[in-house]
């Protein structure tokens, strides 16, 4: 075959093969409708339950699970049994809890607290924890040990009160968050009527600057962004910055590819988050109980308030846009046979223009066209 006819065949598959990956939608925006979300506040209620934050407990939490889980990978042994345990932990509030099994070790759970709405409001963290070098251990205790026990705490509280909350309330524990949001991306592609969900992800490290939350604005409903800013200035003691992620950064960004208003709060604008993550020093020495205590606030706050709304009509839409490197990463952790294979062809077409550049093809080419 001459090199131009291998090159036009593989140009062809290269095409074809793109075409079929999951995430290649993502090259075109989101629609992601935007909602009204309330204005005025149930402070008395909410600040009756922030009353009952406790930081011995926070503190006590932490401890157990970080000394009984060092590490929690999502296709490990210990990542499994870590996942039973909150389970348990879950059961031991009443909260019902759904268990969602993937096609690795850790499940994910979803704990739903029921309104009299189909509706729901979505709180999420993740369960797995990561080393980027294989073989140390991940003990991962602010990413996302303090998103969990963020999450426990604020359900503990929500759980001692009946309620009769309109949308319907759940707290999403998800597996393998690190490999690129499998566990997310598994869950949500099944999932309909979020109207508000809000990320946990790291909320203890508060040493890299003056104590103050992450606002992440990339990758977020901007209706959402102005909610979350006007319940941390009603709910919490210490401010916001606003900051952004620049790549898909949490399992907040599953819930905007599958078309859900998401936004993601996080212990500080990323400049000043905890520079430990993803090694061996990620343990409990960099944790301040207080700052968790600051997300537990918003949490119930969040909860309450969004639960509580009587109406959710969309007022419009907003677009989401991702980037080509978005889909590179989303194809290669959650679709990647489809991956591979576009890699294989690529190559070909690669090594197949090499051969038509040595061949001299391409001058015949221009001829063509000059003539
Ligand atoms: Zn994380």
């Amino acid at each position: 075959m001459a090199p131009i006819t291998g090159l036009a065949i593989s140009l062809v598959l290269l095409v074809l093969q793109t075409a079929t990956l999951r995430y290649i939608g993502l090259l075109w925006p989101v629609k992601v409708p935007i909602f009204e979300y309330p204005s005025e506040f149930h402070q008395n209620t909410v600040n009756g339950l922030i009353e009952r934050i406790n930081e011995t407990r926070i503190t006590e939490q932490l401890r157990h699970l970080a000394g009984a889980f060092p590490h929690r990978e999502f296709n490990s042994d210990t990542g499994e049994s870590f996942a039973v345990e909150i389970e348990s932990l879950l059961r031991d509030t009443g909260v019902p809890v759904d268990i969602y099994h993937h096609g690795w070790r850790q499940p994910s759970l979803i704990a739903k607290i029921p309104g009299t709405q189909q509706s729901k409001v979505v709180v999420g963290c993740h369960l797995d924890s990561l080393n980027l070098v294989p073989f140390l251990s991940s003990p991962g205790v602010d990413d996302d040990l303090s998103g969990i026990v963020t999450l426990l705490e604020a359900i503990r509280i929500l759980q001692q009160n009946p309620w009769e909350f309109r949308q319907s309330l759940e707290f999403h524990f998800y597996a393998a968050e690190e490999p690129g949001l499998r566990g997310s991306l598994d869950i949500l592609a099944n999932y309909s009527d979020i109207v508000a969900f809000l990320q946990q992800d790291m909320t203890g490290f508060s040493a890299g600057a003056p104590p103050h939350f992450g606002v992440v604005e990339d990758y977020a409903s901007e209706s959402l962004i102005n909610y979350v800013k006007r319940l941390i200035e009603t709910y919490c003691t210490i401010p916001y910055r606003s900051t952004r992620c620049g790549q898909i950064c949490s399992d907040h960004s599953a819930a905007l590819i599958n078309g859900f208003p998401a936004v993601y709060v996080l212990e500080s604008e990323l400049a000043a988050s905890n520079p430990y993550i993803h090694t061996e020093r990620d343990t409990l020495e960099h944790i301040d109980v207080g700052h968790v205590a600051q997300h537990v606030r918003l949490v119930l706050a969040f909860a309450v308030e969004t639960a509580l709304m009587e109406t959710v009509e969309a007022r419009g839409e907003q677009s989401v846009r991702f980037r080509w490197t978005d889909i590179v990463i989303l194809s290669a952790t959650s679709d990647t046979l489809r991956f591979v294979m576009a890699c294989i062809i690529l190559s070909g077409a690669v090594a197949n223009l090499v051969l038509v550049l040595r061949s001299g093809g391409h001058r015949n080419l221009f001829k063509l066209h000059e003539n």
